[in-house]
């Protein structure tokens, strides 16, 4: 099938991100949220980001200004529902996007495609409440989206071969790589990326190195391009703290238990550069380890 437009759901650090991508890529993009500020800001981080993409001549003025063009913002779930193509992008909380879907499902055109872009919630589980779970599968998108290369797709039980193959000419047109991955709990990049980052968490709390040290060992020692506790700020405490929780539950093994300073961390609204203060400190001019 033919997709030429795609409805983004949720305007945070992802959402923004893959509007800022199909748009450029020439599909037509209605981006949503419930808060008009994330839409506005949205928006000024889709403009920043296009226009340095064209000062360093990566795109040209005449794309920027095109692209810029076929976004649209709204606070009203319901006009996602004329699109070709659905990426959820809300908050990484399972009974948020079931009551996304719920309330998108009644305003959906019959062939429209539903995708999440959740880092670890099951597939099949979301899809299962929806009326087409043959048309429902993953489409997860690497932080920042303009940047990284990969898109995993992931297929739920009930997924169909038109639904997978509509999607990977999605992600061919993107210009990026997808990767095929089983809905198990976190799929392939998080599975393995994610207890790293809670093992580093771990490897803080017990006191075994400061965020400096342990950031650049992985650096220097692992040749990381960043540090785990620098990728885990850039990431989200949030959203690590969430997907640590869904292989726990879903593996329903101790070493994947979250540690209990990533708790606090998020507990204390210090959700790393989205809150200007995680396990860096970002007021300043340069980031400060804050233990
Ligand atoms: P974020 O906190 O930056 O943004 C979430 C947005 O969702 C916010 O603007 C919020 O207002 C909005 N929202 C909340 N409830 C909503 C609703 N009912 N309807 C519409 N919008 C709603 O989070 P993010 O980092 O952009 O993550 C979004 C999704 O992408 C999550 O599922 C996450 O797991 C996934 N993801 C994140 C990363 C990452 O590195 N941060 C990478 C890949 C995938």
């Amino acid at each position: 099938m033919d997709i030429e437009k795609v409805g983004v759901i949720g305007a945070g650090q992802m959402g923004n991100g893959i509007a800022h991508v199909m748009a450029l890529a020439g599909y037509d993009v209605v981006l949503s949220d419930v808060k008009q500020e994330a839409l506005d800001g949205a928006m000024e981080t889709i403009r920043a980001n296009l226009s340095r993409q064209s000062s360093r001549g990566k795109i040209t003025e005449d794309e920027m200004n095109a692209a810029l063009k076929r976004i649209r913002t709204t606070l009203k779930l319901p006009e996602i529902g004329l699109t070709d193509l659905v990426i959820e992008a809300a908050t990484e909380r399972e009974t948020i996007k079931h009551a996304i879907f719920e309330d998108l499902l009644p305003h959906l055109q019959p062939h429209t495609i539903l995708t999440s872009n959740t880092s670890s919630i099951s597939i099949t589980r979301l899809a299962s409440r929806t009326d087409r779970p043959e048309r429902f599968m993953g489409f997860h998108f690497m932080n920042p989206v303009p940047v990284m290369q990969l898109v995993e797709l992931i297929r739920g039980i009930a997924t169909d071969e038109p639904t997978f193959a509509a999607c990977k000419a999605v992600v061919d047109k993107l210009g990026k790589t997808a990767a095929s991955a089983e809905d198990f709990p976190a799929f392939i990049v998080n599975r393995i990326l994610m207890p790293m980052i809670n093992e580093a968490v771990y490897t803080l709390y017990e006191g075994v190195g400061n965020v400096r040290s342990i950031d650049q060992s992985m650096k220097l020692g692992a040749n990381h391009p960043m540090g785990p506790l620098e990728l885990a700020d850039f990431i989200g405490l949030d959203t690590c703290l969430a997907i640590m929780n869904v292989l726990h539950d879903g593996l329903a093994d101790t070493k994947y238990r979250p540690c209990p300073l990533l708790t606090k961390y998020v507990e204390a609204g210090w959700l790393g550069r989205k809150t200007d203060r995680g396990f860096y400190d970002y007021r300043g001019e340069e980031p400060v380890p804050t233990r």
